[in-house]
This record gives structure tokens, C-alpha cells and sequence, in this order.
């Protein structure tokens, strides 16, 4: 039975859905005005290892993770210029344009990942007939108020009938004390109530009409509507990171309370966060390291590139709501895990079946399958993998024999655990896309000696290469800077 940690009780609970076979899961996905970093890969595996498992169950999952690409303001999400506005300002761009640009860029991070993608993928900018819908019925029962053409939430009066900061542990003074003032409070009746709705000031370049002002909707806004439009007023499972549990779910919760008189969501889970050098993540810091410079080694705090298969291992080998702290040492001992586990599956691949065993296998399945039913406990899963490799190394050296049925249950168990559940490809699926890589790399290579050639009037080089590339079924087109090349 698989029993996860429900932050909202704050215990492990079997997981029960609501619809037997299926299940609903909503997760808060990025907000697409930069290139992905290791915190947004931290979410996105957690909530991927999740979404592979509860389909190994045998649950048919739909999974939707939103893609935010506006009314994310750059102050608690309540104040200040809108982060995507802000930077299709300073790039001179249309606002859809930088989303798009790195929607993109995040796709492709996570397949290099070997994240699935969502069932569905909703924007925010898409949503806003249903963001107004939303508003519009908590104002109808009595718990939002307009404000100089802004909706705010009345948390004062919500927290008089629902228990407001339950999900944090937070009550109203502490939210108080918290709270700092900024431009633009004294629209509120308090310092802790949250936006629905915001006008837009004149120099805001994304708006549309609304009931009360020309405007955007709140932050928090769409995933209540989005979540409750694609997976019914009440579905199982919310996700997210723990940066996300105050205020970005506690107003979630109050506005499909509000609007619904009733709570969404059945189980708030939250993966921890990643620190680098013991330090969390922040501007001040100027330690955001992206996906890209880990994939390149390019950050002056890394000594070297890692592999998407190699931060994939280095989460998953750790509990998703324990903290993990990056740096270059740990990042090399998953490196080198992977590398054992990689060999073993390769070895395991390799190895024959003789009559009967002399190696255990024990009671391997039960065991991962265990240790993911407890809250997905994916290092534990792993160091069962790892005991299982000596079993194969064994075999392999020829110390040892496997039996068929026990070799082909191995083989099994990796497939599922290895492969399907934790998502590493051992396989040497990534190997490939590196080998693309490299390939990319030494037609450049031959064409930029060419291009050396050609300066220095060396013309028999030159059209040596050429002809041989030509031969080979390339085509290659000399450009004002330099050549282009298909196949
Ligand atoms: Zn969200």
C-alpha cells in the first residue's frame, strides 16, 4: 500500500484516490521568464518519480503541471513589476515571446532529464475567463473586496470561518509580523490579505478586461482555477516545492475554500529544497547555477560538466523531503555511482544463465517495491539496486552462476525499478545523444579547417574536404561568417 506524507496532516497516510484507478495530480510548474536551474529540477523529478510510480501501480494518472507566464510579481508575487513583462522589456521582446522562448528551453532541459511530460500543460495567460469566474465567486461569497480596482482577499474574514495557515503552521499574527509593507498596501484592509485581481498601471504591458479593472489576475490565482478546471473541485494530489507552501498554497486553499466552500486538494505534498554550499539558493548569493551550465560545466563554482543522468541520480539519492546540498564532491560520487550502476545493468544484459544459482536475488522486487510504498523512498530503492549489482558482478566474473528464471526476474526488476520507476537510462540512451553531440562537433571541426584552409589560399585542402563531406551525403553552404551544413 503506498503511504505518503500529506504536509496538510502532516504524517503518512495511505493513499486512498477519490476515483478508484485514477488519480488527479496538480503540480505548480515554472515561471518561464529564465533558463531552469537545480531547484526547478528538484520539483520536476520528485513529481515525475511520483507520476511514474503511481502508473507502475497500475492508476490511470492525470498529470497537470502549469506553466506560469503571468502575474507573477517580483515581490511575494504580490507587489512589483511582473517577472516576464520585466524581461520582454528589457530584451525588447513581446511578453509571449520570452514564454515561449523558455517554455522551450524548459522542455528541452527536462527531456535531457528524462522527465515526462505532463498530461497537460496549461498557461496562465490561457486561463483568464476562468481566473475571473474564480474571483469572481469568492466576491460572490462575501470574502474578497475591491479595492481602487484590485480584488484582495479578505483573509481577516475568511480566517473567521476556515483555519487560515494550517498547511505552513502559520496563524494570522505571524503572517502579520511577516508581511512586510510595500507600495501599493494601502489598497489592502491588511497587510495579509492577497491579490485576485490586480488593475494594471499604465505602463503594464499584459492586460485584459475584467468585471472590475483592466488587469491581470493574482499569482495564486491559477491554480486554483486551472487545477479545480482540469481536475474537478475536489482531486488527490498537489505538488510542489516547500518555497511554495506560504503564501503561494495557504491562498490556494482559502480561495477554493472560499469560492467552493470546500478544500481541493486531499493530499499537499512538498519536496525540499537544494542548497549549494549550505546555502539556499538566491540572488544575493549569485548562485543560481542553470541546468545548461551544470550540462556544459560552465559556472565558476563547477570543476567540471555533469550529465542530465548524473543530477537526475544525485536527487533521486536523496529523500525528496529531506535537503540536499549541492557541491562539486557530492556530484561526483553520483557520477560515479551511476557509472556502477550503469555497468551492472550493462553486465546484467550480458550475462548467461546456466543451470542453476548460485547468487541470491532474495526478495529483491518486494523489497524496492517496499521501500517506494514508504513515501518514495528512492535512496533506499537505489542501495537495493546497489546490493543486487555485486550479485551480477559475481555472475559476470565468473564466480557465480544465475539460473534462467532468476536472470530473467533480475532483468525484470531492473527494467522496472531502475529504469521505468527512478527513470535512469542505463541503457546508453543518453550515451547517444552525446554521440549526436560529438558527431555535430567533428563535421564543425573539418569545416572550420576548411575555413582556415581557404584563408590561407590553401585551395586543395579546402576542396579535399569539401568533396569528402559532399560524398558523404552533406550539404554545405558558405556564409558571410562562416558555413552552415544539413545532411
Ligand atoms: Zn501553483
Amino acid at each position: 500500500m503506498l503511504q505518503i506524507y500529506n504536509t496538510l496532516s502532516r504524517q503518512k497516510e495511505i493513499f486512498r484516490p477519490l476515483h478508484e484507478g485514477h488519480v488527479g495530480m496538480y503540480v505548480c510548474g515554472p515561471t518561464v521568464y529564465g533558463d531552469a536551474h537545480l531547484g526547478h529540477a528538484r520539483p520536476a523529478i520528485t513529481f515525475d518519480l511520483l507520476y511514474r510510480y503511481l502508473q507502475h501501480l497500475g492508476y490511470k494518472v492525470r498529470y497537470v503541471r502549469n506553466i506560469t507566464d503571468v502575474g507573477h510579481l517580483e515581490h511575494d508575487a504580490d507587489e512589483g513589476e511582473d517577472k516576464i513583462a520585466k524581461k520582454a522589456r528589457l530584451e525588447q521582446l513581446e511578453p509571449m515571446e520570452v514564454v515561449q522562448y523558455f517554455t522551450n528551453r524548459y522542455h528541452r532541459d527536462m527531456g535531457l532529464l528524462n522527465v515526462l511530460p505532463p498530461s497537460i500543460e496549461p498557461h496562465a495567460s490561457g486561463h483568464i475567463i476562468e481566473q475571473i469566474a474564480f474571483v469572481q465567486k469568492i466576491m460572490d461569497k462575501g470574502y474578497a473586496y475591491v479595492s481602487n480596482g484590485s480584488v484582495y482577499m479578505d483573509v481577516e474574514k475568511y480566517a473567521k470561518d476556515y483555519p487560515y495557515g494550517k498547511l505552513s503552521g502559520r496563524n494570522l499574527e505571524d503572517i502579520v509580523t511577516e508581511t512586510r509593507e510595500l507600495d501599493g498596501q494601502q489598497e489592502k484592509k491588511h497587510s495579509f490579505d492577497f491579490a485576485l485581481w490586480k488593475k494594471a498601471a499604465p505602463e503594464h504591458i499584459m492586460h485584459w478586461p475584467s468585471p472590475w479593472s483592466e488587469g491581470f489576475p493574482g499569482w495564486h490565482m491559477e491554480c486554483s482555477a486551472m487545477g479545480t478546471k482540469y481536475l474537478g473541485e475536489e482531486f488527490d494530489i498537489h505538488g510542489g516545492g516547500m518555497d511554495l507552501m506560504f503564501p503561494h498554497h495557504e491562498a490556494e486553499i482559502a480561495q477554493s475554500c472560499a469560492a467552493l466552500g470546500k478544500e481541493s486538494v486531499r493530499y499537499w505534498m512538498h519536496n525540499n529544497m537544494i542548497t549549494i554550499a549550505g546555502k539556499k539558493m538566491g540572488k544575493s548569493y549569485n548562485n543560481f547555477i542553470t541546468l545548461e551550465q551544470f550540462f556544459a560545466g560552465k559556472h565558476e563554482l563547477l570543476a567540471q560538466p555533469f550529465t542530465p543522468m548524473t543530477i537526475r541520480f544525485f536527487i533521486l539519492m536523496a529523500h525528496y523531503r529531506s535537503t540536499v546540498d549541492f557541491s562539486n564532491d557530492a556530484l561526483v560520487a553520483a557520477e560515479k555511482g551511476l557509472a556502477r550502476l550503469t555497468e551492472a545493468y550493462q553486465r546484467l544484459m550480458k550475462i548467461k544463465a546456466s543451470a542453476t544459482s548460485t547468487v541470491e536475488i532474495g526478495n529483491l522486487r518486494e523489497r524496492c517495491q517496499e521501500a517506494m510504498d514508504d513515501d518514495l523512498n528512492s535512496p533506499i530503492v537505489i542501495s537495493h539496486l546497489f546490493d543486487s549489482a555485486r550479485a551480477i558482478n559475481t555472475v559476470f566474473d565468473g564466480k557465480g552462476t544465475i539460473s534462467e528464471t532468476d536472470l530473467e526476474e533480475l532483468r525484470a526488476i531492473w527494467k522496472t525499478y531502475a529504469m521505468d520507476i527512478l527513470g535512469l537510462q542505463l541503457d546508453g540512451a543518453q550515451d547517444a545523444g552525446a554521440g549526436m553531440d560529438a558527431y555535430k562537433g567533428a563535421v564543425d571541426m573539418l569545416l572550420n579547417m576548411r575555413l582556415e584552409a581557404k584563408r590561407n589560399k590553401d585551395w586543395g585542402t579546402s576542396d579535399k574536404i569539401r568533396n569528402a563531406l559532399t560524398e558523404l551525403g552533406f550539404t554545405i553552404k558558405d556564409t558571410k561568417d562562416g558555413f552552415e551544413w544539413s545532411i
